[in-house]
């Protein structure tokens, strides 16, 4: 298993690490697997997935339940990464949800501790120093951001102690690219890990599908899989590390022989251009909202600006981060089923993100989409 420095700190981490979202429930306590979990976990960190990213809200505290049984007496070996909520982003609230952590994962440090995502109604300073004074404490080894503007990073890494910020959170993997434009970058100019979520873009690069895959050559020159090929290409970008997340043993041996695959330079270029994903710019009129009896959301641009959901960040927040500068991903559409003069796609993932794109562009700039097939 191939190392990398954690920032510009002398500790190493591995390559491919575990996630674990969905160990002990997605956003409920699930136990139903427990003895399961934990040995899958220990298994993946005998194999070198010793890197462990986790969050107080995966399984509602559970997973890092799990995690603290599976670490139990090996805790030297592990680096553990977990994550506190954007509604615990007050001073007060960082240092409850911390102490929260430490006692489920039963342990008395955190290597890694981040902000799961920004909460622009709290100041980023506040969230900043509490973060710094879990480091001075002792309870944290080093500081991380998940979710976070390149503004947001600049000023995290103006703001703390030279050294505490080692990382970057970000989803990345072949067909959600936006990284690259902003932060990769940064990560790399600064010497920060970029820590790639969703590798696999949760679970869409299981087999190569068919004999015509672009990839096949690559995948018979290298005897991988897809889902190795996928990942041998994140971590060839200087700053990524890997945290995919697996329920099964076959996938776990995968993902840890995937830490030692080393792609020629060439192979890494024609994979990048292979792989590029579909974003084209349409007409935000050209876009109607998927509803979704899971997830509520907005369906008028009045609603949007009124915010009823209190969603955080608002999509009155996230359009001063584009008007700022800031990147966000592309929304996800698919095809209208039944496509009308106006509209003829639906926005199924980011529809925040859309409201915003109208609030600070109005309805003038083009957006740019995922069209999901
Ligand atoms: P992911 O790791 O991209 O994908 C997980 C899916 O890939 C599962 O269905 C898994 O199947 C499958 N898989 C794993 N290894 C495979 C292999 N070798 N070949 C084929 N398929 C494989 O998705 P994710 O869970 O969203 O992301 C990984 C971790 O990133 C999370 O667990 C979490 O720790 C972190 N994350 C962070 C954030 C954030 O906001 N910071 C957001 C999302 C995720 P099996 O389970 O059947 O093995």
């Amino acid at each position: 298993m191939k190392l990398k420095s954690l920032g510009l700190s002398s500790v190493q981490v591995p390559v491919v690490g575990q996630g674990t979202m969905g160990v002990g429930g997605y956003y409920q306590r699930d136990v139903t697997h427990d003895a399961a979990w934990v040995q899958l976990l220990r298994r993946g960190i005998d194999r070198g997935l010793t890197f462990l990213d986790t969050a107080e809200i995966y399984g509602a505290g559970h997973s890092e339940e799990l995690i603290g049984q599976a670490i139990a007496g090996q805790r030297e070996r592990v680096i553990v990464a977990t994550k506190f909520s954007n509604d615990h982003s007050r001073y007060d609230q960082v240092i409850r949800a911390a102490e929260g952590s430490l006692k489920r994962l039963r342990t008395d440090y955190i290597d890694l501790y981040q902000n799961h995502w920004s909460n622009p109604q709290v100041p980023w300073e506040e969230t900043l120093s509490a973060m710094e004074q879990l480091r001075r404490d002792g309870k944290v080894r080093f500081l991380g951001l998940s979710n976070c503007t390149l503004s947001e990073a600049r000023q995290a890494l103006a703001y703390v102690s030279p050294s505490a910020l080692v990382a970057i959170q970000q989803e990345y993997n072949p067909l959600e690219r936006t990284a690259e434009q902003q932060l990769l970058p940064f990560c790399e100019q600064a010497q920060l890990t970029c820590i790639a979520y969703s590798p696999l873009g949760q679970g869409k690069f299981a087999v190569p599908g068919n004999e015509q895959h672009p990839l096949r050559a690559l995948i018979q020159k290298y005897r991988c899989t897809l889902a190795q090929l996928v990942m041998a290409w994140l971590i060839h970008s200087a700053p990524v590390v890997v945290i995919p997340k697996s329920g099964r043993i076959a996938h776990l041996e995968e993902n840890a022989q995937a830490g030692d695959l080393v792609l020629e330079p060439e192979d890494a270029v024609r994979i990048g251009e292979i792989m590029r994903p579909p974003v084209v710019e349409i007409p935000t009129a050209s876009l109607g909202i998927a509803a979704d009896p899971h997830r509520p959301s907005y369906f008028t641009l009045e609603e949007a600006l009124a915010n009823p959901l209190n969603l955080v960040p608002s999509p009155r927040e996230l359009a001063q981060q584009l008007t700022g500068g800031d990147i966000l991903k592309p929304v996800k559409v698919k095809r209208h089923p039944h496509p009308t003069d106006q509209t003829s796609f639906l926005v199924v993932d980011g529809k925040i993100r859309y409201w915003a794109w109208r609030i600070a562009f109005g309805n003038q700039k083009p957006i740019p989409v995922l069209v999901q097939e």
